[in-house]
């Protein structure tokens, strides 16, 4: 093992050591790690001056307890988060997350994979996540109110359009949002717009915001079938989950011409083999608030398998965009041997280590979520430029710059991973040219 591999690995060893049971984490910075040997080898300076060391290390980690109260009168007290991973590129952005699954390891996987993610943009934003391990599901609209303004309460004090900008993730959407934001214009007593994105477009949103994530996978799974001179047209597509990011996923294939003939949720999954009903999906989804398994009331001849594996189904191009580690190593290989051409993630890191390895030795198509869901956060980026300006864009002009943002980021990383001796390799390039954007601002500020 060479000295720069031994590096790497002390690196690991260390993160593991002082971040204990923070499994997701370890998972996240060792797929980073591992492909940064041939950056050091060109950059003595990055080890040197400890550049990998200090991005593991978050430059602050926020926890708080979050009272509130249910529809019975019955005190409930759920655990807040905001991790400000860096900050070298600019203000801290990244989403909130409400789930029950939450606590600092997750969250720190998040906000280390934004670091990067944000600086693939070319956004001048530094990466962050937060969130609660608090259930939206089930939930009345006043609890969640009553939740959300007893979060920002604490949050509050941390956050600001310079500081440190939040947004959604899994359990939180527009709903959520206002009440984030109400809350914050209340206690702060200022419009301060650009504090929060993912606005609704009525009172300081992007339009595109709400798409932006999921439109963003597909304009970078098209690039990638575009320089294999291949497009979406006429392939059968498989998307997981079935909320922000899924639905806005299905409405960009569909209008590209592919046929997406399954999605899910954490209940179960549904196979439309004519094609999926997005009308139904949004009203069941986005205004209901039900379980997809409704699919299969207004279109009985489509399947439903409760708790089912989405991946068993035949597909052209699989787009996971549920949440991490949703793909094993035994689907990933189900999804090669039934013809599978490629993975664009919606998700954050939605394929298991082994997964990833299969897709990468087979050669498909394979597009990281640091890349090919950056198309979220720099949307919110051009929310933050709008409330900056109080101005507002069309959506068409919006999508447009999407759309170029997700090629560009697209040929970085497609050029990166030539360069360095891995051609076609998305998860090389896009964690390359990620590392050394920040590595860059780092080094020129000193010892931060
Ligand atoms: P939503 O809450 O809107 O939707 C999440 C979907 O995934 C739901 O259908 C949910 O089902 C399903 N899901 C969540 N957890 C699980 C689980 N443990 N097992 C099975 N299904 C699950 O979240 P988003 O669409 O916003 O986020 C989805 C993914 O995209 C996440 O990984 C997120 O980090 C990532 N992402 C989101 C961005 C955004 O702009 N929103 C930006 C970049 C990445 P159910 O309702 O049953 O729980």
């Amino acid at each position: 093992m060479s000295n720069v591999e031994q590096r790497l690995e002390k690196i690991l060893d260390h993160v593991k050591r002082h971040n204990q049971g923070e499994h997701e984490f370890h998972q996240a910075v060792k797929e980073v790690i591992e492909t940064l040997g041939p950056v050091l080898r060109k950059h003595p300076e990055y080890a040197e001056q400890k550049i990998i060391e200090r991005i593991c290390e978050p430059e602050r980690q926020i926890i708080f307890r979050v009272p509130w109260m249910d529809d019975n009168g019955e005190v409930q007290i759920n655990r807040g988060f905001r991790v400000g991973f860096n900050s070298a590129l600019g203000p801290y952005k990244g989403g909130l997350r409400f789930h029950p699954s939450v606590y600092l390891g997750i969250i720190k996987f998040l906000g280390f994979e934004q670091t990067f993610k944000n600086a693939l943009s070319g956004m001048p934003i530094g990466g962050a996540k937060g969130g609660a391990d608090f259930d939206p599901k089930g939930k009345s609209d006043s609890e969640v109110m009553r939740f959300c303004q007893s979060y920002m309460t604490e949050l509050y004090r941390h956050i600001g359009e310079m500081t440190d900008v939040p947004a959604g993730d899994i359990g939180v959407g527009a709903r959520e949002i206002g009440y984030l934001f109400g809350q914050y214009k209340r206690i702060t007593n200022r419009y301060e717009s650009g504090v929060l994105t993912g606005k609704s477009p009525q009172w300081g949103g992007a339009l595109v915001r709400r798409e932006a994530t999921g439109y963003g996978a597909i304009f970078f799974a098209q690039e990638m079938l575009r320089v294999r001179g291949e497009s979406l047209e006429g392939k059968t597509c498989i998307v997981s989950g079935s909320g922000n990011v899924a639905i806005y996923a299905i409405e960009k294939l569909q209008q590209l011409g592919a046929r997406v003939v399954a999605c899910s949720d954490s209940g179960g999954v549904i196979y439309d083999k004519r094609g999926l009903d997005l009308d139904s999906i949004k009203r069941i989804k986005e205004v209901e608030r039900k379980r997809i398994s409704e699919y299969h009331q207004i279109h009985p001849e489509a399947e439903y398998y409760a708790e089912g594996v989405i991946w068993n189904i035949p597909c052209d191009f699989a787009f996971p965009c549920a949440t991490q580690n949703e793909i094993s190593e035994a689907s990933a290989r189900k999804l090669l041997e039934n013809g599978c051409i490629g993975v664009s993630e919606g998700a954050n890191m939605p394929v298991t280590p082994k997964g990833v390895k299969l897709f990468l030795d087979a050669g498909i198509a394979y597009g990281p979520g640091k890349a090919a869901n950056a198309g979220g956060v720099a949307t919110s980026a051009l929310e933050m430029q709008q409330n900056a300006s109080r101005d507002t864009w069309s959506f068409e002009y919006t999508e447009d710059r999407l759309q170029k943002i997700m090629a560009n980021i697209h040929a970085n990383c497609f050029e990166t991973a030539a360069e360095y001796d891995s051609p076609g390799n998305y998860v090389v390039g896009a964690n390359i040219v990620g590392f050394k954007r920040v590595a860059e601002a780092m080094l020129a500020f000193g010892l931060i």
